[in-house]
């Protein structure tokens, strides 16, 4: 079974009233890292906690870390956290016990909070690594069936769909912190009659899935075997694989996704731990009788029975309209992680059983996190069938996709009889118009 231990204790309360509240998503049972800065703040890591930022680095100056722990502390406090991920997982969960113990109801940190804690809504916060490389997955089995039947009627699945957890190799450097907008991009898109028009995308679209943050990574040549994989995965976030259909489908055969792709990928700014989520772990999603035999490398009983993530997904749009009257953003997917046909681990396990070397801080998307169900069609694609059955709003709205102006919204929360609630915070962000420098279109 999972290790729990004292920091995932549901009657252990912080100092930080915000922290007790039963809504938060950072109790001090989560303590998610993550880079800031504030006035008077350089970029620098810090943890999440109730609606206050606990200042890692200041703690550091006012000696609060044990000998041990004041190493880990200190990648912790970096502004990019590739050194800390890198770190055994027996060194975070150290600075993790540290951090609670400063944290509880009559912890150290208390006499020296004035200087310690940041409140979040005067804080920006920053993509938390220098990312080296983005893979995204395909690893919903609702979402490849239901986008292939939007795309490509008459086709099957990906027969290898089955066989392999699916990916393509993303763009790293435009990844961006929630809240940054996302301007809608420009690219070729084909028409009717054959030709090709240079234009803004007019199919723009989100994918709701979960980042998976590496750790500690492989040297090239050696793979990762299974069992140790699930130990290589430093943390989650929310993330939102943006996505503009139109360029999409004219660029992507034979080569697969690239400019409908990587003008942007949203994340959520805190990295929760899998430490933090030992309590919401599940069994893999089972697989069927019909389904071909996993091979001994993507397959482990460990990983069978506590491979997967309980973790309640939702996206919201908040349009212009909505925004002036003051409405809340409006629920459009209702999801779980453990829709995921594959693990977490055997993503790590395939990417790596080629040789091929994750790095510290490099960044997984697991796919579009789409489930069986109508209100777990986790993108605009699966909600509007391909953007021919708009999706209409609580406010009346029509949507057939994203209109400028529009916000997406996700959040991630973790609950579980006999555990306090968790959650990821937000992953956020409005389009912004394409740019009007646009080239001009040939049609
Ligand atoms: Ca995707």
């Amino acid at each position: 079974m999972t290790t729990l231990n004292e920091t995932h204790d549901p009657a252990r309360k912080s100092w930080i009233e915000t922290a007790n509240a039963a809504n938060t998503d950072f109790p001090i049972q989560n303590l998610p890292f993550g880079v800031f800065t504030a006035p008077g703040r350089d970029a620098r890591g810090g943890v999440a906690i109730g609606d206050m930022i606990f200042d890692i680095k200041a703690a550091l100056e006012a000696g609060l870390f044990s000998s041990a722990a004041t190493e880990v502390a200190k990648a912790a406090s970096l502004p990019a956290l590739n050194t800390f991920m890198a770190m055994p997982p027996a060194h975070v969960s150290g600075l993790r016990r540290e951090l609670s113990d400063l944290l509880r109801t009559g912890g150290r940190a208390e006499k020296h909070k004035s200087n310690l804690l940041v409140p979040m809504n005067s804080a920006t916060m920053k993509v938390p690594a220098d990312i080296g490389g983005f893979t995204d997955f395909f690893t919903s089995i609702d979402h490849v069936t239901r986008a292939t039947r939007v795309l490509r009627p008459d086709a099957p699945i990906p027969p290898s769909f089955k066989h392999l957890p699916m990916a393509y190799n993303g763009r790293a450097s435009s990844i961006v912190a929630s809240g940054v907008p996302v301007i809608r991009p420009q690219g070729q898109q084909g028409r009717s009659n054959g030709a090709s028009a240079f234009a803004p995308s007019r199919m723009l679209d989100y994918e709701l899935e979960v980042g998976i943050y590496v750790g500690a990574g492989n040297e090239l040549g050696h793979p990762i075997p299974l069992h140790e994989a699930r130990d290589r995965i430093f943390g989650l976030c929310l993330l939102n694989d943006w996505s503009a259909r139109d360029i999409q489908r004219f660029e992507s055969f034979p080569l697969g996704p690239f400019l409908g792709k990587c003008f942007a990928t949203s994340v959520s700014p805190w990295i929760v731990t899998t430490e933090a989520l030992a309590p919401f772990r599940v069994s893999s999603r089972k697989r069927t009788a019909d389904d071909p035999p996993l091979h001994d490398h993507l397959s482990d009983a460990r990983d069978q029975t506590e491979g997967g993530f309980d973790i309640a997904l939702t996206a919201a749009l908040e349009t212009p309209a909505m925004r002036a009257k003051g409405d809340a953003p409006a629920p459009i997917t209702r999801t779980n992680l453990n829709a995921l046909y594959w693990s977490c681990a055997q993503m790590i396990t395939h990417h790596a059983s080629n040789g091929c070397n994750l790095e510290p801080g490099d960044l997984l998307g697991t796919g579009t996190l789409s489930g069986p169900t109508d209100e777990s069609r986790a993108c605009m694609l699966e909600l509007t069938t391909g953007g021919k059955q708009p999706l209409t709003l609580p406010n009346g709205e029509n949507r057939n996709w994203l209109e400028d102006g529009d916000a997406v919204v996700f959040n991630g929360r973790c609950n579980r009889d006999g555990a306090v609630s968790i959650g990821f915070g937000e992953c956020r962000a409005e389009i912004a118009p394409a740019l009007a420098t646009a080239l001009p279109s040939r049609l």
